[in-house]
């Protein structure tokens, strides 16, 4: 997970204090110091910790414990209601206020823009609006295409014209065929450094688009250092949003993070992975509860309405109760699963499951067994998926042939769709009343369902 080692010393921490008989001085002590520690090592500002640490002293020293609450819960909160508020506190969206939308980019050169339209056009695509990009960086060799390539990926229309070198002109050229766009992404050209002459291109471009957004997009892994490049950004050109990519790669992501709330500049988005998909919305209560492993049914919850839209799943919910269930249902339950991420991400964000600690190879091992399960159905017939049933030995074998999947997995894959066609047919004419009998008994058996 993203900053796992900052999670994990504050976990123990976290975790200390549960143990610890008395809330006394030397426990809040010993708790100040180690959290301490684990910020300075996700590189946030030894200033910022500070001041963060000192507060929570001060909290746990003048606060009454609320009735209802122990005092060790009280300690408990008021790190995580403190941690909160270090990362800016409330989640602040994206709204396409109107149509045209234009949505900036800007940042350093590597930072991250290109990679972040695809992300993003496909994160509002996704929510019904019709998205396009512009390619205005005129100084990287190939980075025209490179975002129409993105752009291409996810079906999104792009313009570029990579013999031009004047950002302006190209604009002008498209800027009639944009209007007909909800959204409009642009892309921008970056330096190694923060220059005279990139901040010039900035504005010239920025007065000339008017943007909505302007989202400065800079790369976690140079920790605290963001403070100064976001801040500098903000001067030039009044953004109104940071992304911080990387976030996936790098143990300096409190840094970060902590810094661009300091400048005021919100935190929007973060990156967290190459592909199209490792984008998040950012919110620090979830964000904060993910850290501290109480898990996250927020971020849950919106993963799985995008990876499920309400039709398929109303769908599926019919055909379980007619007890029909084919290969294909199956197939598309695990698209779906994949499309809300790895197992192992997932589990993160279900509350308990993260301290659960589950077996990380076990969860491999289920992913790849997913990952089988989908090339053999690759090689099947419509109606082999249609009704498995008819697919015998030797079908097994020519499809065993084709996929490079083993018999022995494809005969497991055709187990679990009847198992799965099994529990169907139980539902299958119970009502409701019977479907009630059988989730208590399901419950029942799962402790703290
Ligand atoms: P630009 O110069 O700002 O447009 O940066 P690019 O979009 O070309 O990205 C530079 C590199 O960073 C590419 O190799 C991307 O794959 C990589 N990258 C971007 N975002 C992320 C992220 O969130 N995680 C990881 N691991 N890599 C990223
Ligand atoms: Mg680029």
């Amino acid at each position: 997970m993203v900053l796992e080692k900052l999670s994990s010393s504050l976990k123990e921490t976290l975790s200390k204090i549960a143990r610890a008989v008395f809330v006394d001085e030397k426990l809040i002590n010993e708790l100040v110091k180690d959290i301490q520690r684990a910020l300075l090592q996700a590189d946030v500002n030894v200033q910022l910790v500070f001041n963060f640490t000192n507060t929570i002293k001060q909290r746990i020293t003048k606060e009454d414990t609320p009735p209802g609450l122990t005092k060790k819960e009280h300690l408990i909160n008021i790190v995580y209601e403190e941690l909160i508020k270090f990362l800016g506190e409330e989640q602040k969206d994206i709204k396409i206020t109107h149509k045209p939308f234009k949505i900036m980019m800007v940042g350093l050169f590597g930072s991250g823009k290109t990679t972040t339209i695809g992300k993003l056009a496909k994160y509002f695509q996704k929510r019904g609006n019709k998205v396009c990009a512009i390619g205005l960086d005129v100084h990287r060799p190939a980075a025209p295409q490179q975002l129409k390539q993105v752009c291409d990926y996810i079906h999104v229309d792009s313009f570029i014209q990579p013999e031009e070198k004047d950002p302006i002109k190209i604009y002008n050229k498209f800027k009639k065929e944009l209007e007909k766009y909800d959204i409009i992404f642009i892309d921008t050209a970056g330096r190694d450094a923060l220059s005279a002459d990139l901040i010039k291109e900035i504005n010239d471009i920025n007065n000339l688009i008017k943007p909505d957004e302007r989202l400065l997009v800079i790369s976690a892994d140079i920790g605290q250092a963001a403070q100064k490049q976001a801040q500098a950004f903000h001067d030039a050109c009044n953004i109104t949003g940071v992304i911080a990519t990387k976030m996936d790669g790098t143990a300096k992501a409190g840094g970060a993070l902590s810094a661009c709330a300091v400048t005021k500049s919100p935190i929007k988005f973060i990156g967290v992975g190459e592909k199209v998909d490792d984008l998040e919305q950012f919110n620090p209560k979830g964000f904060v509860g993910r850290l501290l492993g109480m898990g996250d049914i927020e971020a849950l919850l919106e993963k799985a309405k995008e990876a499920i839209n309400e039709e398929e799943a109303e769908d599926m919910s019919k055909k379980f109760l007619k007890g029909e269930f084919n290969l294909l249902d199956l197939y598309q339950q695990m698209e779906a699963m994949s499309k809300m991420g790895s197992l192992g991400k997932l589990m993160e964000m279900i509350p308990g499951m993260g301290q659960l600690q589950l077996p990380k190879d076990a969860i491999q091992v289920q992913e790849e067994k997913l990952k089988l399960w989908r090339y053999a159905m690759n090689s099947m017939t419509k109606e082999e998926l249609e009704d498995p049933d008819i697919i015998s030995a030797q079908r097994i074998d020519r499809i065993a042939k084709g996929s490079g999947v083993s018999v022995k997995d494809i005969r497991a894959l055709l187990k679990q769709y009847s198992q799965g066609k099994k529990m169907m047919k139980m539902f299958k004419g119970k009502g409701e009343k019977g479907m009630e009998r059988m989730l208590k008994n399901f419950k029942a058996k799962i402790p703290g369902m």
